[in-house]
């Protein structure tokens, strides 16, 4: 079989979520890893009975939602227990609002308030462990995590500006302490705070 060269990115960041996806699958998905940790852009790697033309094909539910989830970053462990901790304290919210700046996670249009769950590598979490930076291709990672720290701050300052009040929730605070972070948010959501952080 033919070996391709797969995008690193694409890879899932908890391999170990997803433990029904098929042999191979879960081989390719650990060989992204591996190559996204060590700062490389593509790896090598024989097609899994999940892909095809070296992309990722969206795999047949339950996994698909977890799979798209991995890639973008959206409807993770974490911020599916937040979601649910919320609901069950009565709290509604919109899902991945893409009519606000930034789409956040979760809109509460009722307290006029949006919610952002950040994975810590991703948004660089600062001073935060998992807040990493590749061995190489150090300039590319360093521009793209500039990148991506200078549109959150311009997603939160233009929901301000439309009158919103913004959270961040970071991932390792929910990872940490669920029931934590879920109060903390309850009550803010409450309250009239315009700006609220947890981790
Ligand atoms: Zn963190």
């Amino acid at each position: 079989m033919a070996v391709l060269e797969y995008p690193a990115l694409r890879c899932i960041r908890r391999r170990e979520e997803y433990p029904e996806l098929p042999a191979d699958c879960r081989q390719l998905l650990q060989t992204c890893l591996e190559g996204r940790d060590a700062g490389r852009q593509t790896v090598s790697a024989q097609p899994a009975s999940c892909c095809h033309d070296g992309r990722m094909r969206i795999p047949t539910s339950p996994q698909r939602s977890r799979m798209m989830s991995s890639i973008r970053g959206k409807n993770t462990q974490p911020e599916l227990a937040l979601r649910k901790a919320l609901f069950s304290a009565g709290f509604r919210y919109r899902l991945h609002e893409r009519r606000l700046p930034g789409s956040p996670d979760l809109v509460f249009p009722k307290y006029k308030a949006a919610l952002f769950v950040h994975g810590c590598f991703w948004h660089r979490h600062e001073g935060c462990r998992y807040t990493t930076m590749p061995q190489t291709n150090v300039d590319f990672w360093t521009l793209k995590f500039e990148k991506n720290v200078d549109r959150d701050a311009r997603n939160i300052a233009a929901l301000r500006d439309a009158g919103w009040r913004v959270a961040v929730v970071w991932e390792c605070a929910l990872k940490h302490s669920p029931d934590e972070a879920c109060e903390k948010a309850a009550n803010w959501l409450r309250g009239r705070g315009q700006l609220l952080t947890i981790g």
